[in-house]
């Protein structure tokens, strides 16, 4: 689009970032998005087209559903060609998930998706919104020559960059809210905009393909010492169900009672997909090296080595929803395919 003003569209889901005070009742609302101008002037002095989307039911993002991925990825499909970028604001408390799964949904992306929100909404004095918005906007706009610097599915938020599918929310409070364990920073935002070349994926420059099965039949198990059989025992019984995370400890280590690896084990032999990932917000997941979790193995349990729990549900999801052959889903979920996984 050489000689073109760069275009971004901003696509707005709800969440904190788009809210203000009512001056008459000083509970938070929703603002109206087409005086963005009159809250953020600065935007003015960029020299790009912006133009913005509100969807029509704007959520607190803990309603988020595998629906609403299906929208909005959808919606950036249907207006890829057209624009050079993509800024979605979200709440954060699932953004981390909705990353993940647009990283999947959207195979072969050429263009940067950066997720943005903030802790406080943007009509305060001291909300962090406002930094945020127009750092995502100049990473989303961010070309070298005719190609897009980031042409992946990314978080911003406060100083970083980071990759969709390797973030999680750490921080209820801190402007710096996410925190991605396994993966350095795509960029890092102070004076200057310093792009990590070397972790960010690079184009492919193949057609988009948007995928929109999405199977939720999928459930997370997160052990703790005192976890009863019931427990268990329902949670792998639960009807429909096609794929479990098993939140480990550390390296991916479980109790080595037999009636919990008796009801992995019936649950394996059932068809379920039983999904070894740790609780530990870096490292990964290596069966065998402990005692503990050599069982495990033994019984067919798959090691999401060091995915999130986040970007673990979301590929389930889709894997499961492709319809492949088990024995496929199970190759797809050890390695990476969207770069969620370092082996
Ligand atoms: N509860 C809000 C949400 O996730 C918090 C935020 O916007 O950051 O939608």
């Amino acid at each position: 689009m050489s000689g073109e003003k760069t275009s971004i569209l901003i696509l707005y889901t709800g969440g904190t970032i788009g809210m203000m005070q009512d001056p008459q009742t000083g509970s938070l609302v929703p603002f109206d998005f087409d005086n963005l101008y009159d809250h953020l002037p600065v935007l003015r002095n960029l020299d790009y087209q912006l133009d913005f989307y509100a969807f029509d039911n704007l959520i607190d993002s803990s309603n988020m559903t595998p629906d609403f991925w299906v929208t909005l990825a959808k919606k950036i499909e249907s207006c890829y060609e057209k624009y050079d970028g993509f800024v979605v604001l979200h709440g954060s408390d699932t953004m981390a998930y909705t990353a993940s799964a647009l990283s999947f949904m959207l195979e072969n992306l050429n263009k940067p998706v950066v997720f943005t929100g903030s802790q406080l909404p943007m009509g305060m004095v001291r909300s962090d919104g406002r930094e945020n918005i127009i750092a995502a906007i100049e990473i989303a706009a961010a070309k070298d020559e005719d190609t897009a610097k980031v042409p992946e599915v990314t978080i911003f938020f406060e100083n970083q960059l980071l990759r969709g599918n390797r973030t999680t929310k750490h921080n209820a409070e801190h402007f710096n809210a996410f925190v991605s364990g396994n993966y350095p920073s795509l960029a890092d935002v102070g004076v200057r905009i310093k792009y990590n070349k070397e972790y960010i994926t690079k184009p492919n420059f193949k057609k988009l393909k948007l995928h929109t099965k999405l199977d939720n039949n999928v459930a997370i198990l997160k052990l703790f010492p005192g976890i009863t059989k019931d427990l268990v025992h329902h949670t792998l019984n639960t009807p429909n169900l096609r794929g479990v995370i098993i939140e480990t400890y550390g390296s991916g280590n479980a109790p080595t009672a037999s009636w919990f690896i008796d009801e992995l084990k019936n649950a394996i032999d059932r068809g379920l997909i039983i999904y070894n990932v740790t609780q530990c917000k870096s490292g990964s997941v290596e069966m065998g090296r402990y005692e503990t979790s050599l069982d495990l193995n033994r019984i067919g349990v798959i090691s999401g080595h060091d995915i999130t729990t986040e970007s673990a549900i979301a590929k389930l999801m889709y894997l499961l929803g492709e319809d492949y052959p088990i024995e496929k889903i199970k190759e797809l979920l050890q390695i990476p395919i969207r770069g969620e996984i370092t082996l």
